[in-house]
């Protein structure tokens, strides 16, 4: 079930109709939006042999396509600790990609979270994206636009995915069974967010990010560098984990930072209070140095930079603040 971004959904909708118009699309957008949701929408919007309004969510390959096994319609797989895509893989996409689809007219590649593919993977599929066979599509899915090569971007048609409404966040929680104090609960942490609010949900790990968030801000605020460092030391272990605080922490920044500016834009961080508080703490560039220096640690600790010393060297940063 795919909730908001009907806008995004008609024009996908256009292009898959008559004439053909593109036939390679990137879904950009922030974890937890529903960038690959709306790739599985559009394999089936793409593939549907129903007779009404597609995709019918009934027909073969709307089923199958949904259970992940039509064999037309290809998750790209992953390797490597980096979760990028290898070079190999990509040659085996580039030769398939020619052959005609086995059951329908078309078929479909994903390349998901592309955030770490490499130059030399990106470089290889640049003539199969540029001249497709009539009957292939590809789908890339990445965190921003700016994580692939121009020339890759410039092949693409690229989509924003945005988080939806509060008011329809809290209504697809519900109708997937959530009960209403922990729907809401959900929401104020992670908004318009479907997917993020589903983990929060599902997850007593991102809960407990959650809270550790408040407290690092806390720790911020009150100059407490030793708490800082033990938080910090607490998911020295996991990268995933540190993924998580840093990004729910970058958002309480720029929370804080919009709060400053004085702009009447609402809260995307799990932290509103917090990010007040920063607010009337830090001047204006401070706090921007701060979202810089954890939108810097993150980065450093996807692309696999050990993950104690961009811990610590964040810890440093945040205490002395320049
Ligand atoms: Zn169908």
């Amino acid at each position: 079930m795919l909730y908001g971004n009907r806008s995004t959904m008609s024009a996908l909708s256009r292009m898959t109709e008559g004439n053909r118009l593109a036939q390679c699309f990137l879904f950009y957008g922030d974890k937890g939006l529903g960038k690959k949701t709306l790739a599985k929408w559009f394999a089936q919007r793409l593939l549907c042999s129903g007779t009404g309004e597609k995709p019918c969510g009934v027909c073969k390959n709307c089923r199958t396509v949904q259970k992940n096994v039509h064999p037309d319609v290809i998750w790209v797989p992953h390797s490597g600790k980096l979760q990028g895509f290898s070079v190999e893989t990509v040659r085996d996409i580039c030769s398939q990609a020619i052959v005609a689809p086995n059951s329908g007219d078309k078929k479909l590649y994903i390349f998901a979270d592309c955030d770490r593919m490499d130059t030399r993977a990106q470089n290889i599929l640049l003539k199969i994206i540029e001249e497709p066979p009539a009957f292939t599509y590809f789908i890339f899915t990445a965190g921003s636009r700016q994580t692939l090569l121009p020339t890759v971007i410039s092949r693409l048609v690229p989509f924003a995915v945005s988080a939806c409404t509060e008011d329809e966040t809290l209504t697809a929680l519900r109708e997937l069974g959530w009960p209403d104090a922990d729907a809401q609960e959900a929401v104020a942490a992670f908004h318009g967010n479907i997917g993020c609010c589903i983990s929060f949900l599902e997850d007593d790990n991102v809960k407990l990010l959650v809270s550790l968030t408040k407290e690092v801000v806390r720790c911020i605020i009150d100059k407490r560098e030793y708490d800082l460092l033990k938080v910090f030391f607490s998911v020295s272990n996991d990268r995933n984990s540190a993924l998580w605080l840093l990004h729910d922490l970058e958002m309480v920044f720029r929370d804080a930072v919009t709060f400053r500016l004085g702009q009447d834009i609402p809260s995307i961080s799990c932290d509103p209070v917090g990010a007040g508080m920063l607010a009337g703490k830090l001047s204006t560039a401070k706090g921007q140095y701060f979202h810089k220096c954890i939108g810097k640690a993150h980065d450093a600790i996807a692309a696999n930079v050990n993950l104690q010393l961009v811990m610590s060297a964040l810890c440093a940063e945040l205490m002395s603040g320049k």
